[in-house]
């Protein structure tokens, strides 16, 4: 690279690298895909090669578009290319197609029919904007739910299609019906000036329809990289298509084994026809894995060979050969939990791991209640990726909704939720009215409101005026400082002028505390947005869009020192040095949806093949015989994909499940789990039977502290029984006493 510019540091850039990697990164031009199975250094390819092109090429940081799969990856990118090139890496455009699309469209808003300042709706506003849409069209909720309509409007938008379009293609009257919803659906959200996830995707498209514009584009991002590409849709395929395509500079890498997002419309063709319709396209093929021991890939490897519909490709590596991978046979849910939390303990204490060193998957997010129960009561930290997200919750949702209406005073969904909150005594009827009021002028819900408050149009009773008017004053008090006072503040003062603590209080004694510490996190998160030094516009506005565009996965904490928990979906592109996956029994996992077709089964055979290849020294694969589901207790056989994972690979556990029960197991496929390999039952290392378990973890015991998620702290009086029928007697504040399972009681033991 003589001559060119940096290239001391482009040295730098290409140094741990193995020849492929390297060619990628220094790649001439022209489209090119890096295909390649987990661990082989996709990612750290792609960061590479944004720092070369800066660094080596000479390009214009600010002209790079890098698109990841979550913000929290795109954080860690800009972060390692800001290590690599310095300061000037900052400005290369880093996140996820959601949230480059939000910042385009703030951008063109003029161009796009939409004010600067539109709303973002998660899924529950959508949900809410359209339950009102269904009740205005005279729709039954219970007949049509809103859930379900909102997936096939989504999966309409995400494949580019438009509620003409969907009316023109209707077959029957159901699809009629969903076009007619859809239509009324969009005019809602516009006359909110709002947009819902989807459209973040769809209507950046939609604007590159315009030559100008996509010229504009593709000249703004000359060079256009895209990490996890097998797991793009259509949309977002037309998206790179559309700005790399005077350029060509599309830079692509991804594996096809690792394709687990269908059920949200993403389109295998997209990788797999990727020289097709790139035929000058170059392919470079990485097949060093660097992560996991050679006994860890040679079971992935085994398993993702069963699917068909691949490229084909093998990885290798100089790692290690390691332990086999364990796998577990539990008697039910509670002793597939025990024997997790046991092994990590294990880890934690003869070892010398840190409890960041484990990570524990499973299919569903209900499967993290057990895991939750037992590592509180065995007291080992942990984090819990998914599920409720912090910017779900009630209390936190409320003060954003405060801020959005500031910004957008046209989000009635924002303004229904805090109208009363807290009460202030303004009832539905007259909120219907309100709304009528506003339908048939065609004007917002708050600017009616504000009219009523000043005396104008209708009258209505004096109290009922008065109380709109402090609602409106709330907002109009806090607008002043808009523009030239923190977000932290701002909300502050709103907090304070609206008692909100009190409101927390009055509303659930028990609650309140937890729930006000949850609107101080968010303080807090306001702060540190505030703090970042390359965030001049720390506005109100730029605020919402963070948290908007918050992933699941973007509250993990990798400093944590904590076990992490999470799905394994959200374990995508992540890895770590000890992985359990839990709950590997058909039905569960591959999950009865999937199951049935064999595409279906193909996608859930991918996604184990993505969590075997997270484990970078130990994988545990455990199954229970027997399950607490939807209410009921269910045998259940071990997954076909136990049997997938070729036996030398393979080291296989039972914790003893008792005779009566293993009796009652049906129909387990030949070579299933404990046919012909060595059961261990009940060995009396690392894992005892469950009876011996329950004995191990803390046992809470009368005088002891707890608190309770619902009913706060409290003093246990009596403890009964043992193991899963350990009841608890417990004194909460205020005297109230409850007696509980301590298994299903969610209880932190405070000592
Ligand atoms: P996934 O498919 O799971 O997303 P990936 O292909 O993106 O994986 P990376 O996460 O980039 O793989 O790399 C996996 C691990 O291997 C990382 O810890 C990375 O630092 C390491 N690694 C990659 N390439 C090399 C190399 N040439 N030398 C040493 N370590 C490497
Ligand atoms: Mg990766």
């Amino acid at each position: 690279m003589s001559g060119q510019p940096g290239s001391a540091a482009a040295e730098q850039i290409l140094t741990g690298l193995n020849p492929p990697q390297r060619e990628a990164v220094e790649h001439e031009g022209g489209p090119l895909l890096v295909l390649a199975g987990a661990g082989s250094g996709k990612t750290r390819v792609l960061t590479r090669r944004v720092a070369f092109l800066i660094a080596a090429r000479g390009v214009y940081p600010g002209s790079i578009l890098a698109v990841t799969f979550t913000n929290k990856a795109a954080g860690e990118m800009r972060e390692r290319i800001v290590s690599l090139v310095g300061e000037a890496g900052k400005s290369v455009w880093t996140g996820t197609f959601h949230s480059v699309g939000a910042r385009l469209l703030r951008i063109e808003a003029a161009r796009a029919g939409i004010s600067r300042d539109f709303s973002i709706f998660d899924r529950a506003d959508s949900v809410s904007a359209l339950k009102r849409v269904l009740a205005a069209m005279g729709i039954s909720p219970k007949e049509h739910t809103p859930e379900s309509l909102l997936s096939i409007i989504s999966r309409a938008k995400n494949g580019m299609k438009s509620p003409e379009t969907l009316a023109e293609e209707a077959q029957g009257p159901y699809d009629r019906l969903v076009a007619r919803v859809f239509t009324e659906y969009r005019q809602a959200l516009r006359e909110q000036n709002a947009l819902d996830f989807d459209d973040l995707l769809v209507l950046p498209v939609r604007l590159l329809d315009d030559e100008e514009l996509r010229e504009k584009y593709s000249r703004i991002f000359s060079h256009v990289l895209v990490d996890e590409y097998q797991d793009t849709n259509r949309c977002q395929y037309e998206f790179l298509h559309q700005v790399s395509r005077d350029h060509r500079q599309l830079f692509v890498v991804g594996d096809d084994d690792q394709s687990i997002y269908r059920w949200r419309g993403a389109d295998l063709s997209n990788i797999l026809d990727f020289e097709r319709d790139h035929p000058d396209a170059q392919v470079v093929r990485l097949e060093q894995n660097y992560r996991s021991t050679g006994m860890i890939l040679g079971a992935a490897n085994s398993v993702i060979r069963c699917n068909v519909g691949r490229k084909g490709k093998e990885l290798w590596t100089d790692n290690a050969e390691g332990e086999r991978i364990l796998v577990l046979d539990a008697s039910d849910e509670q002793a597939e939990a025990m024997a997790v939390l046991k092994m990590v303990k294990a880890g934690l204490e003869e070892e010398g791991r840190t409890p960041k060193d484990f990570v524990v998957l499973y299919r569903t997010n209900a499967q993290s209640r057990v895991l939750e129960n037992t590592f509180q009561l065995g007291r080992v930290a942990y984090q819990v990726v998914g599920g409720q997200r912090f910017y779900e919750r009630r209390e936190v949702k409320d003060v954003l909704a405060y801020l959005r209406l500031l910004v957008n005073p046209n989000d009635d969904v924002a303004l229904r939720r805090v109208l009363n909150v807290p009460a202030r005594g303004i009832g539905k009827k007259s909120l219907e009215d309100l709304q009528t009021v506003a339908s048939a002028a065609g004007s917002s819900l708050l600017d009616t409101i504000r009219r009523v408050a000043a005396g104008e149009g209708e009258p209505v009773r004096p109290a009922l005026r008065a109380r709109l008017g402090e609602f409106v004053g709330v907002l109009d008090r806090a607008a002043i400082h808009l523009a030239t006072t923190p977000v932290v503040e701002i909300t502050e003062a709103i907090l304070e002028e609206i008692r909100y603590q009190g409101h927390l209080e009055k509303e659930d004694e028990r609650t309140a505390i937890a729930r006000w510490e949850n609107v101080s996190e968010l303080l807090t998160a306001m702060q540190e947005f505030g703090d970042l030094p390359d965030r001049p516009d720390a506005s109100v506005a730029a605020f919402l869009q963070e948290v908007s565009l918050a992933t699941d996965i973007d509250d993990f904490d990798e400093q944590a020192g904590a076990v992490t928990l999470m799905t394994l979906h959200n374990a995508k592109g992540l890895e770590f040095p000890c992985t359990f996956i839990t709950g590997l029994e058909e039905g569960l996992f591959p999950h009865a949806n999937s199951a049935h077709d064999e595409g279906g089964l193909e996608e859930e055979r991918r996604l184990f093949y993505v969590g075997i290849t997270r484990a970078q020294e130990r994988a545990v694969l455990l199954h229970a015989g027997a399950r607490r589901r939807y209410g009921g207790f269910h045998l259940c056989r071990p997954s076909r994909f136990l049997d997938e994972v070729e036996p030398e690979f393979v080291e296989r556990r039972s914790l003893g499940l008792p005779d009566h029960r293993r009796a009652m197991r049906t129909g387990a496929p030949a070579g299933g789990s404990g046919s012909g390999r060595s059961r261990v039952e009940g060995s009396a290392d690392y894992f005892p039977s469950y009876e011996d378990e329950t004995q191990e973890v803390a046992r809470p015991e009368p005088g002891m502290r707890i608190r309770h998620p619902g009913w706060g702290e409290g003093v246990i009086e009596a403890v009964e029984g043992r193991g899963e029928n350990l009841k608890l007697t417990i004194r909460f504040r205020g005297g109230v006493m409850k007696k509980v399972l301590a298994i299903y009681a969610n209880l932190e033991l405070l000592g």
